[in-house]
């Protein structure tokens, strides 16, 4: 009996604790797909249990029944993918946490010849959920204004335009109205917005004054009634019109009294917050937040903003807004300003 008992207890001990770990050998990153292999010692593929952590960005792998080699320690990957890798040695498992720079998808299964583990990653492709109309003002045969050094309007207009669509694109589906130096009237640049049912419409033009003294941004939004100022520059803008043998009164308000109310709404909160925003940024006279009769915007069913990004008659504001450089911190303002309100 005793011999008996000591053979049971010799086969619940190996299969229960004292059965051999198995060795995690070594682990290692590829570049092309992005993978992380664990190579495993022999033939057996170890239990896992897998877990992601989307908030805080990392995986958590646990192998069961497993031994690290000292191989397997914690590592440093200085990839575009994973920020850190930590090991952690459990008395009967091994935990592998990956730490993630942005949020990923992923799939894990064991290969064989030889035995290894390996987590396929890639980038987290989610659903972009809005479309923002990115707008140019003027552009071919209507040069809009032309200002310091014969600068025009059209031409910076549309470099800030493309920085923002980058800025923009990472987390919107984006549709410019012109992306090269074409002619567009003003009542097609809102029809384009709406054939794809937009969620936001932003236009950016450069300000002018007789005077070389005038400097500064200002951001509008659309609205039947104006103060003298942001009349005067609607009267401008919307005079492309006209010049061009456009009647811009043909351009109806298309939305009802609720949705004037609810996008007028929503149009002077992202123009208040962008133009506090981007004049620290770009180091402008803050001209403020109007709302004004603007055709352009009139047309467009949603909410919508038109930013005059800082005078071209104006040789502080032209000589930052002529560089690339501040283009971008332009585009990257309004692009954060939008992102603000729908995120
Ligand atoms: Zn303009």
């Amino acid at each position: 009996m005793k011999k008996i008992n000591l053979i049971l207890l010799f086969f619940i001990l190996t299969t229960l604790g004292f059965s051999q770990q198995i060795l995690l050998k070594n682990l290692r990153f590829n570049g092309n797909p992005p993978q992380m292999v664990i190579d495993v010692e022999g033939n057996i593929k170890p239990k896992y249990n897998i877990n992601y952590d989307e908030q805080n960005r990392y995986l958590f792998v646990e192998f069961l029944n497993t031994k690290a080699s000292s191989e397997l320690k914690n590592k440093t990957i200085n990839g575009s993918y994973v920020k850190s890798v930590k090991i952690r040695k459990y008395s009967n498992s091994t935990g592998v946490f990956i730490f993630f720079k942005n949020n990923i998808n992923y799939s894990a299964s064991y290969w064989s010849n030889p035995t290894r583990f390996v987590l396929n990653f890639d980038k987290n492709k989610a659903k972009k959920e809005y479309t923002i109309v990115v707008d140019a003002g003027h552009g071919g045969k209507d040069p809009g204004a032309t200002g310091f050094n014969k600068y025009h309007e059209k031409d910076i207009a549309l470099r800030i335009t493309r920085y923002l669509k980058t800025s923009l694109e990472k987390d919107f589906n984006v549709i410019m109205t012109r992306n090269n130096d074409s002619f567009i009237s003003l009542s097609n640049r809102p029809k384009t917005g709406n054939k794809a049912k937009a969620d936001f419409f932003v236009s950016v033009h450069l300000n002018a004054n007789s005077s070389s003294q005038g400097s500064g941004a200002d951001v509008f939004y659309f609205s039947r009634t104006e103060s003298d100022y942001a009349k005067k520059v609607a009267i401008f803008e919307n005079s492309v019109g006209s010049k061009f043998g456009e009647n811009v009164d043909d351009i109806t308000l298309i939305m009802g009294q609720l949705f004037y109310n609810k996008n007028k709404e929503i149009s002077a909160k992202i123009a208040q917050d962008l133009i506090n925003s981007y004049s620290k940024r770009l180091k402008m006279r803050n001209r403020g937040a109007h709302g004004a009769n603007f055709a352009v915007l009139r047309g467009f069913d949603g909410p919508g903003i038109l930013v005059e990004a800082g005078f071209i008659t104006n040789s502080s504001d032209i000589s930052k807004l002529k560089q690339s450089r501040y283009q971008k911190l332009a585009a990257e303002e309004i692009a954060k300003a939008i992102k603000r309100h729908f995120y």
